[in-house]
């Protein structure tokens, strides 16, 4: 049994049966990598009933492309989750598994035809349906404390290139004075608000807390991944002041 595809540049399914009705405007695009020991086995699992998790497309390492899921249905890949407020991701968004092994068997460099496929399947994703550039997002950035995905070796500066997702190039890493865990003050409050100010899941208490360690390390994975260890360094805190700039730019339409 399949169902029509969405896009042209895609040309197999492979059915799953784990999707339920949509609760919301589809608004967001969701990369994920696999993070199991084969691509077969990760296609397996996203197809099968017992596991209750799918993904609308998958790529593989030679960007060849199947659709799983139709976007109109509400595939099961975000788990709990949560960017600007709104909790049932899963609802707003497709989701694109992309095959790597992933930090625990081996995490690996994307290689170019997959990266060309993902970015090319997401420009037509994002043209048809009309989703702005800074919701194009990492699992990591909507689970900082469950999820690693897909984390610092891929390519979002490639993706930009093509038009894809909002990306700003990162400030060099340079000596200055940092944040991390056990500090507290104003300079920590307004590190929250700029990070929950872009989307990420967090309130300002002025506390550098675990929970904010979590979200720092999603945003360098993402925006700074020169150097991904939960510290708020001055290249972290220059990087974000300038996207949530540019994000800013994008919503008033300049
Ligand atoms: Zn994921």
């Amino acid at each position: 049994m399949t169902f029509p595809l969405d896009s042209d540049l895609v040309r197999e399914a492979a059915p799953s049966p784990n999707h339920d009705a949509r609760a919301a405007r589809t608004d967001m695009i969701l990369l994920h990598y696999t993070g199991m020991r084969s691509a077969e086995e990760a296609l397996d699992r996203l197809c099968s009933p017992e596991s209750k998790v799918s993904c609308h497309y998958f790529v593989f390492e030679n960007g060849r492309t199947v659709q799983l899921v139709p976007e109109g249905r509400r595939a099961w890949h975000a788990g709990a989750s949560s960017w600007e407020g709104a909790t049932d991701i899963n609802s707003r968004s497709i989701g694109i598994e992309i095959v790597n092994p992933g930090h625990e068997f081996g995490y690996r460099d994307f290689p170019a035809a997959q990266v060309m496929a993902v970015s090319a399947l997401c420009r037509d994703i994002t043209n048809r349906l009309r989703i702005r550039a800074d919701r194009v997002l990492a699992h990591s950035d909507v689970a900082p404390t469950r999820k690693d995905d897909p984390g610092e070796k891929f390519p979002w500066s490639e993706l930009a290139a093509e038009g894809v997702g909002l990306w700003i190039e990162p400030a060099p890493i340079s000596p200055g004075s940092v944040l991390g865990v056990g500090d507290c003050g104003a300079a920590v409050s307004e590190l929250q608000m700029n990070l929950s100010g872009y989307g990420y899941d967090l309130s300002p208490s002025g506390n550098f807390d675990a929970g904010t360690q979590a979200v720092v390390k999603a945003f360098q994975r993402h925006f700074r991944p020169a150097r991904v260890d939960g510290v708020a360094d001055p290249s972290t805190q220059d990087t974000l002041r300038r996207l949530l700039a540019a994000k800013a730019g994008l919503a008033s339409g300049s």
